[in-house]
């Protein structure tokens, strides 16, 4: 009988399981090494800036000279190697994260640039690519892409051509989003805003870090990005952040940042804490190590689908640059059977059925699986698919790795309790 019985595993498919792991045991040593280090930096961060428990206390009103709220910026900034950081409960989530950081940059007639393709769903309305009421082409900046090849590489030469005298910014996504192109790595980054800052020295590279933070040793503000911003219902929020994004950059840039955050003439002087800093020190504590956990969770997936003949993106030997692991599961029936078998192995929100149905910001039904301690967030467990073609589930988190292996076996389980796997 093997430990995950009560929850339907039957031991053939438990086996399964472990024989991926067997070979895993390498790889995950790697993963612990690159937490350690990670781990030394968040640790660094905070004594650098003298984190003490004074900064753990909650503040009213304006919150002017808020403590917490201020050193919990310096750690981030010391953290990603950045003049300034902006990082606050009021940033909504990474979407608002980045709209803010675009929105505050970009001026009437300045061009946003991106050389990685479309950029992630919901930034289609923060652009106006789908028409939307404050979107950047309302406030009359316009939009230029250079698409990647066909290989998943940068094209230099769409690149070159793409930024002229208007471009102001350029946007880098790090991870794939719900795209099956490739997640670039941090040394990717750094060698495409090499190429464009020797075209274009003044140009601000921006980076959109979702998903990417503590997979490796450094982060994109290391190799040259300019800006950069993330959620922490992702990554550095370690699972314990109810809310919240961050952007770090140079000074200059995330001055404006708070000012459009707040208003003209106040930026980043006010907002108070809401009383969550503690979680947002201790999640940022936690994240190499969660981090780690849903960088193992992912190998696993690729190993355990890959071995059942399905494509798994990234495949189960290519290194790791984010914590999203994709699987092209070719149908619907395979998509929802898999969503439905995560969300039965999570603690919380377990007797949910998920359905494909509409989101804000994406223009396909989308289906989630999302049994989670903080709504919707993809640090934990998760898996979601777009309803289209090739049917790809994107799966990432897991707070622990045990419930990651539980998840990705019970989503297992439940395909072959349907028939779609024989
Ligand atoms: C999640 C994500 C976003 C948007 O973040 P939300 O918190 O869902 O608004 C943007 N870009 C990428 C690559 C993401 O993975």
């Amino acid at each position: 009988m093997n430990g995950f019985y009560e929850f339907g595993i039957s031991d053939k498919t438990y086996e399964i399981g472990e024989k991926a792991l067997k070979k895993l045991k390498e790889r995950f040593d790697e993963i612990d090494n690159i937490a350690e280090a990670n781990q030394a930096k968040v640790i660094k961060s905070m004594q650098d800036a003298k984190v003490g428990s004074h900064c753990f206390v909650p503040s009213t009103g304006y919150g002017y000279d808020d403590a917490g709220r201020d050193t919990l910026e310096e750690v981030y900034a010391n953290c990603f190697k950045t003049e300034a950081a902006l990082v606050r409960p009021q940033i909504t989530c990474g979407t608002h994260a980045i709209a803010t950081a675009l929105l505050a940059n970009l001026l009437p007639g300045d061009e946003l640039f991106s050389p990685v393709g479309r950029p992630y769903d919901t930034l289609e309305s923060v652009i106006g690519l789908r028409p939307s009421p404050c979107s950047l082409i309302e406030n009359g900046v316009t939009y230029a892409e250079a698409d990647l090849l066909p290989d998943g590489t940068f094209d230099y030469e769409a690149i070159k051509k793409g930024i002229n005298e208007r471009t102001k910014v350029v946007t880098i996504q790090r991870s794939k989003g719900y795209k099956m192109r490739p997640t670039f790595s941090v040394k990717q980054i750094g060698e495409l805003i090499s190429f464009i800052k020797n075209i274009k020295p003044d140009v601000i590279c921006f980076v959109d870090n979702c998903y990417g933070e503590f997979v490796e040793l450094c982060e994109p503000t290391e190799v040259g990005a300019d800006l950069m911003a993330g959620s922490l219902i992702k990554n550095p929020g370690g699972g314990l952040a109810a809310s919240g994004g961050y952007i770090v950059g140079k000074k200059e840039l995330i001055d404006r940042c708070g000012y459009r955050l707040n208003s003209p003439g106040l930026g980043k002087e006010v907002g108070i804490n809401f009383g969550v800093l503690q979680s947002f020190y201790q999640g940022l504590f936690f994240a190499p190590t969660v981090v780690a956990s849903a960088v193992k969770g992912a190998i696993f997936a690729a190993n355990v689908f890959e071995g059942l003949g399905y494509e798994a993106v990234p495949n189960s030997t290519e290194s790791r640059h984010d914590i999203v692991q994709s699987i092209r599961l070719g149908t619907q029936e395979g998509v929802i059977a898999f969503c439905e078998g995560i969300q039965a192995a999570a603690a919380v929100d377990s007797y949910a059925t998920p359905i494909p149905g509409p989101m804000p910001g994406y223009d396909s039904e989308i289906i989630m699986a999302a049994g989670a301690f903080v709504q919707g967030s993809s640090i934990e467990l998760t898996a979601d698919a777009p309803m289209r073609e090739p049917y790809a589930v994107y799966f990432q988190g897991g707070l622990t790795f045990a419930h990651a292996k539980l998840g990705i076996l019970k989503a297992l389980q439940n395909m072959v309790d349907k028939g779609i796997i024989k």
